[in-house]
């Protein structure tokens, strides 16, 4: 197998509702688990910033499916190349918004990442991208456990 990831970002249709977002992660977790993709899907200030990675075939098919969806428009490449491994190996795809993280945390990222606080993915490199998605990632991961262990307390 051929390992790609591919990284872009695009707008979100001006009538996009969490009703939307929430199909669109749902169908995303189910396509992407039978075809080996993993990744992130960034979505804030009615835009996205999505990282796709498995084998090149998949990763091409899937995100020319994604390019015919209405719900969103105005995509841009950012990236589309062979990597040595998996960055996002244990999610399918995972979803993640503003109401999910503290803003203040993001800005911060946001910040380091692409010299902006707000949220601006078409002026971001790949590398930038890369970064603010592994980091909001990490965090996101941080603040499951740290759930999980106070459920487990509760217990
Ligand atoms: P069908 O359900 O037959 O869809 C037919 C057409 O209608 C497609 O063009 C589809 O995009 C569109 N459509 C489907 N539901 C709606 C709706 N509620 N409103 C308007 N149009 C609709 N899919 C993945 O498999 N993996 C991903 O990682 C992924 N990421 C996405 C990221 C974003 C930002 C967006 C907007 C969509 C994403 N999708 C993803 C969904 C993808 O665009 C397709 O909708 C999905 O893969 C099903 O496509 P289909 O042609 O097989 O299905």
């Amino acid at each position: 197998m051929s390992l790609y990831r591919l990284i872009y970002c695009s707008q979100a249709s001006s009538e996009i509702s969490r009703y939307d977002l929430k199909d669109i992660l749902e169908t995303s977790q189910k396509n992407n688990q039978a075809t080996g993709i993993t990744g992130l899907l960034y979505y804030e200030d009615s835009k996205f910033l999505q990282i796709l990675e498995g084998d090149h075939r998949q990763v091409n098919q899937t995100y020319h499916r994604i390019l015919r969806d209405p719900r969103h428009h105005d995509p841009l490449l950012i990236e589309c190349l062979p990597v040595q491994k998996r960055e996002f190996e244990v999610w399918s795809m995972q979803g993640i918004h503003t109401d999910d993280l503290a803003t203040e945390q993001i800005r911060t990222f946001l910040l380091k990442y692409s010299g902006f606080s707000q949220f601006l993915p078409d002026t971001m490199t790949a590398e930038q991208c890369l970064g603010f998605m592994q980091e909001l990632a990490y965090i996101h991961l941080l603040s499951d456990s740290f759930t999980l262990e106070l459920a487990e307390l509760a217990l």
